[in-house]
């Protein structure tokens, strides 16, 4: 399908809560995913999932999927009418997904949650003011940081030379490119040390995850419409990614715009590296490192070995485990939009999971996603911890020559 075809049929936009009354119908209010706090089962472990539970009032339509059901249901019944503060408790969530993994009647809660709020800013109530302000700025500079465009790229190593045309695409996201460089230089460093034949591009915007996220789906389309051209036009069979919203929000919602998947591979940048196995790990980094799953890369799109497996490979490095793994992974409370939102919310989120990381006796935390690491950053600052945080980029670049 041609891009200047896809708004027409676009698929993304009909994703109100309409579209989910059998999930809303199946949602029988049990409130497993709010109360089973304390439960050990089914994930093992005796802590929360909805990472709101410990730092908000607690109120039912907070935690958990449960009350955000029943908003979504008197909405579409008309029993009640959308408000601000219903909003607000709405945007309370980083669509992590927990509640999701934890629905025996297998609600899709985020999706809910998603199409919940795109009917909350189309009846006017929604969104909130920072996220307002991050759509405008997208839409004047192309990146929600207010960064001029032509600063997307000042990190790239002058005697990098990068052709128009190539095999593979290295799609760098607004944060690796303006807030944490160091993500996008290792990758380009890594891809360049095993000889891989790839581009950037230098007119790269942002894909529009937050407004996807956010309920701003026009704006995120516009986004979307204008990143397949681009790539397109390098002629790459595969794009690779430092950020998994980036790469969730081209697998998911992308494809649920076009109704069809993409012409070219998408893969995480740990996955690419991982499958195509060009790298000589010869320095040895002796350290003890555990590993947080991105909720993006882990429960939304289930890619939980590869990252493992891709730190697995350099010599002298421990992995040690959190209590928390794989589907039942706390999360870093940066996404969805609750960074720039609630960031006292944010902030506690992820020095719970900082301290959990502490807790496993390792030096080193890493992640696969800058999002996550901008705040366990963050959070280990604050809570003035020893812990170093990496992106697992970065922590393969020590391991590889010349890194
Ligand atoms: S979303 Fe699932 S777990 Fe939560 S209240 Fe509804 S049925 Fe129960
Ligand atoms: S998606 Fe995550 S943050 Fe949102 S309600 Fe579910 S468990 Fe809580």
């Amino acid at each position: 399908m041609s891009v200047s075809q896809y708004v027409a049929t676009s698929k993304s936009r009909e994703l109100c809560i309409k579209a989910f009354e059998d999930y809303i119908s199946w949602c029988k209010n049990c409130k497993f995913c709010r109360e089973a706090i304390r439960s050990a089962e089914p994930f093992g472990y005796t802590r929360g999932i909805c990472p709101f539970k410990d730092y908000t009032s607690g109120y039912t339509t907070i935690v958990g999927a449960s009350g955000k059901m029943l908003i979504a249901r008197g909405l579409l019944y008309e029993t009640i009418k959308p408000t601000p503060a219903m909003a607000e408790d709405v945007y309370l969530c980083t669509t992590c997904g927990a509640c999701k993994q934890w629905c025996g009647a297998l609600v899709d809660t985020v999706g809910v949650i998603e199409a919940l709020r795109a009917d909350l800013v189309k009846a006017g109530v929604a969104p909130l003011n920072i996220h307002r302000e991050f759509a405008e700025r997208i839409k004047k500079y192309y990146n929600p940081y207010a960064e001029p465009p032509e600063k997307r790229f000042t990190w790239v190593p002058p005697e990098l030379k990068l052709p128009k045309k190539a095999d593979v695409v290295y799609f760098v996201g607004c944060t690796s490119a303006l807030r944490l460089p160091e993500i996008a230089e290792s990758t380009v460093k890594l891809l360049d040390a095993a000889k891989v034949n790839f581009t950037i591009m230098p007119e790269e915007i942002c894909c529009g995850s937050v407004m996807f996220r956010t309920g701003m789906r026009e704006i995120g389309e516009d986004m979307a419409k204008r990143a397949i051209q681009m790539i397109e036009d390098t002629g790459a069979s595969t794009v690779v990614f430092s950020c998994p919203g980036c790469y969730k929000t081209f697998v998911k919602d992308y494809q649920a715009i076009l109704g069809e998947p993409l012409d070219y591979e998408l893969k995480h940048i740990s996955q690419y590296l991982l499958e195509i196995d060009e790298l000589q790990f010869t320095k040895r980094v002796n350290a003890r490192v555990t590993y947080h799953d991105p909720c993006h890369l882990g429960r939304h799109l289930e890619i939980f070995e590869p990252p493992r497996e891709f730190i697995g490979q350099i010599p002298g490095l421990q992995l040690v485990e959190m209590e928390r793994t794989k589907m039942g992974a706390f999360c870093c409370g940066a996404g969805g939009g609750v960074r720039g939102a609630f960031p006292g919310v944010s902030l506690d989120i992820a020095k719970e999971r900082v301290r959990e990381a502490s807790a496993t006796g390792g030096t080193m935390l890493a992640s696969a996603c800058p999002f996550c690491k901008i705040n366990f950053r963050d959070a280990i600052n604050e809570l003035d911890a020893t812990m170093q945080m990496y992106d697992v980029v970065e922590l393969a670049l020590k391991s590889v020559k010349g890194g």
